[in-house]
């Protein structure tokens, strides 16, 4: 169920999720107008059974008098004067305000009215005669049924409006004539204002004769109420509505009220979605941000160990560790714009390998990641053979061609290992070899030696704590110059000793040392070892030392340590030269420049090491107070054959000239490449063919003998 609801889309499950808050709300707002419309009505019914009651008593109040009146007319019968009314009228209790006046009309014609003097214009008037229709109508009713009528509203004689009570006198079975009383309408008119005081209701009171009509007339159909008015002799019915413009909530307003709420609703829900929307776009951009990499728009490392802990355990997969040859050159030359370009470029390049099985990542600066699901050997051996002949063509950025190549470590889960930072390290050491040994290739973990694998981890585990440093040695390896075979001068390399006193080459734990950040140790250790055991010979023999420097060390802290060590062992600037590689020169170059210049006002030479190797950026280098150049090996190891190789190296020989440097040929080993070297005027060389580094012991014995 968990599993379907997450895989419906979450599209379907907000309209569904809509509905049924449109649904709710409908069915709330229709039990609310139910409500609404009930309690209005309730109240609008208990107020108007008040008023029914109230007109009731009124009524009530008035028939008692025109009881009393119609006995008092009967009793009196041809007796009557104008005296005896009178009397009667003031004594009775029954009239009030509200009696306009009282009149008895023997044979239809009135004689006799109360109060006389405002209504004498009454005297005389038949009504039998009376021309107005309803007089008519309630006189015929009055003989023919004998019972008392309430007639009205009607237009008075003297003016206003009144309500009519008329009584057909009897006497001994004969009509005698009428008794009548004429009511203000207000009696009725006050009660229902009363009631009605914001004239939220309509009433419109009837008798069944329909001589009483009270109200402006509205039919059964539109009445919210019929009510009988009781204890009344005459049936009196009272229809009352709740007038429109006081009624909102009726029912036409409450459908507009619906459709509006409905549309507010899906407005809500409209804005809802986009907010959701818009949230997802947000956490889109978060993720994006956290998943990919903002350069080359690749998933980042964070992405990859998320996609491995996902698969881990359900599927198998190969991870192939690449990273880029030499890219660290090209940044460091040609400024860091067209590195990224150019990453931007391969990106685009291997993200054409991008499958629903393949996977790409950057793990960070010139590395990437490869991820093939589900794949056999022979699948991710082809996939990366294509992959790495893509850079069989160099890249193109602004009209420059740039030829780069790429190593790559394969390994394989769970074969290889089961544990994450196991793998990318095993990935990491199979490119490693490759690099070593030819670069821009690759190689299976299977396939490589692990001991150097366990190697590494072993020196890394050796440098968890600064002592290793007692176990480094120096040796020296002569610099020698070439048109006389004297040694001038030597190069401090360091070893690590092993227990059984075998050593392991710097090679192997210079990295990792810089990786710890123990490199500072190292060259600190050596400098000192140099100062303090060779000072003797170095004076003697007027011999020039040469120290490798870590491009991590050049800074002021570490000048400072070599001036005190120059201090402590009163040793002369001129018999020191630190060498630095052209990538160590070349970052922060800034500042480097200005601690050589800084070396070199001391009397310190600096040598650049590896010439070559990088991308001979020799106008960033004369930048620096180089005096010495040393040739890389690879070059030196070209002379047996290429040509291009030894162009090269004539033309580093010729501009150093120029330029008042000294060169230095590394790595010399045989007689071919020593007399090549003295026909271009290579001014000194090392190598096997005179000496390997030796230790020191061994290293005076040479001096002295001049013999390795
Ligand atoms: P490097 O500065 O280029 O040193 C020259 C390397 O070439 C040395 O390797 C040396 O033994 C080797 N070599 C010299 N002549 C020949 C030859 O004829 N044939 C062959 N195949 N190799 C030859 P080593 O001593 O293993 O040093 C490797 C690298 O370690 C050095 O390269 C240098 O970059 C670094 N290194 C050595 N000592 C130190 C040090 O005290 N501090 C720092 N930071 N780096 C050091
Ligand atoms: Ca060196
Ligand atoms: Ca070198």
């Amino acid at each position: 169920m968990v599993q379907l609801i997450k895989k419906m889309n979450q599209t379907v499950l907000f309209v569904i999720i809509s509905c049924i808050l449109i649904f709710i709300w409908w069915m709330t707002i229709d039990k609310f107008d139910n409500y609404i419309i009930e309690s209005k009505n309730i109240l609008f019914q208990s107020e108007s059974e008040n008023a029914v009651k109230h007109i009731a008593e009124v009524f009530d109040g008035k028939m008692k008098l025109s009881k009393s009146l119609k006995a008092f007319v009967e009793l009196q019968g041809d007796g009557l004067t104008q005296e005896i009314v009178d009397q009667y009228g003031n004594s009775s209790q029954l009239v009030d305000e509200n009696v306009v006046n009282f009149n008895i009309a023997p044979d239809g014609i009135i004689e006799f009215a109360y109060p006389k003097e405002e209504n004498e214009m009454v005297i005389g008037h038949n009504l039998i005669m009376d021309e107005r229709d309803i007089v008519q109508k309630d006189i015929l009713h009055a003989i023919e049924t004998g019972k008392s009528i309430i007639t009205g509203p009607v237009d008075l004689i003297k003016g206003g409006k009144g309500i009519i009570i008329r009584d057909p006198i009897f006497i001994d079975n004969e009509f005698w004539g009428f008794a009548t009383i004429v009511l203000d309408a207000k009696v009725i008119t006050d009660v229902i204002d009363n009631y009605n005081e914001l004239g939220q209701y309509q009433y419109f009171i009837s008798s069944e004769d329909n001589l009483f009509n009270y109200g402006a007339y509205f039919n059964k159909e539109e009445s919210d109420i019929i009510l009988k008015i009781p204890n009344v002799v005459l049936d009196l019915k009272i229809s009352g509505k709740i007038n429109d413009e006081f009624n909102f909530l009726n029912e036409k307003n409450i459908r507009y009220f619906k459709y509006f709420s409905f549309f507010v609703l899906l407005l809500l829900i409209y804005i809802s979605f986009d907010l959701t929307h818009t949230n997802k776009l947000l956490s889109k951009r978060v993720d994006s941000m956290i998943y990919f990499d903002k350069l080359t728009s690749l998933p980042n490392r964070r992405s990859l160990e998320k996609r491995m802990n996902e698969i881990m355990g359900s599927n198998t997969f190969y991870l192939a560790f690449a990273d880029l040859d030499d890219f660290k050159y090209i940044n460091d030359t040609q400024g860091h714009t067209i590195g990224d370009h150019l990453l931007k470029q391969i990106s685009g390049v291997l993200l054409k390998y991008s499958t629903s099985k393949v996977k790409i990542y950057r793990w960070g600066g010139d590395e990437f990641v490869f991820i093939f699901e589900n794949h056999s050997y022979d699948e991710v051996k082809n996939l990366v053979s294509k992959i790495l002949s893509e850079f069989t063509n160099p890249f193109k950025i602004e009209e420059n061609n740039f030829k780069i190549s790429m190593s790559v470590g394969i390994v394989k889960y769970p074969d290889d290992s089961e544990n994450i930072d196991d793998l990318i390290k095993s990935a990491d050491t199979a490119m490693y070899s490759i690099k070593e040994k030819c670069k821009n290739g690759f190689v299976f973990f299977n396939d490589i030696s692990t001991d150097a694998y366990y190697e590494k981890i072993a020196i890394s585990n050796r440098m968890k704590d600064k002592n290793f440093v007692n176990d480094l040695v120096v040796h020296y390896q002569p610099k020698v110059q070439i048109n006389n075979n004297k040694i001038m001068g030597m190069e401090a390399l360091v070893r690590l000793k092993n227990d059984d006193g075998t050593l392991i080459s710097p090679d192997k734990f210079i990295k990792i040392a810089e990786d710890k950040g123990y490199i500072n140790l190292i060259d600190r250790f050596v400098i000192n070892k140099v100062f303090s055991e060779s000072k003797g010979i170095i004076e003697q023999y007027g011999l020039k030392v040469s120290i490798n420097l870590s491009a991590k060390n050049i800074n002021w802290d570490f000048v400072k340590y070599i001036e005190e060590q120059m201090a402590i062992y009163n040793i002369e600037s001129r018999y020191i030269e630190f060498e630095l590689t052209e990538t160590a020169a070349i970052q922060n170059i800034e500042s480097v420049v200005e601690i050589l210049v800084y070396l070199n006002s001391l009397g310190i030479s600096i040598a650049i090491d590896d010439f070559g190797k990088g991308y001979g950026a020799l106008n960033y280098l004369l930048k620096f107070p180089i005096a010495t150049i040393k040739i890389d090996k690879e070059f030196i190891d070209d002379i047996m054959g290429n040509v291009t190789g030894n162009k090269i190296i004539e033309s580093i020989i010729e501009l150093s000239k120029n330029l008042g440097i000294v060169t230095v040929a590394e790595g010399v080993e045989s007689y071919f490449q020593l007399d090549y070297l003295k026909t271009i005027k290579c001014d000194d060389y090392q190598g096997y063919l005179y000496c390997k580094p030796v230790p020191y012991e061994k290293f005076i014995e040479i001096i002295k003998t001049r013999e390795c």
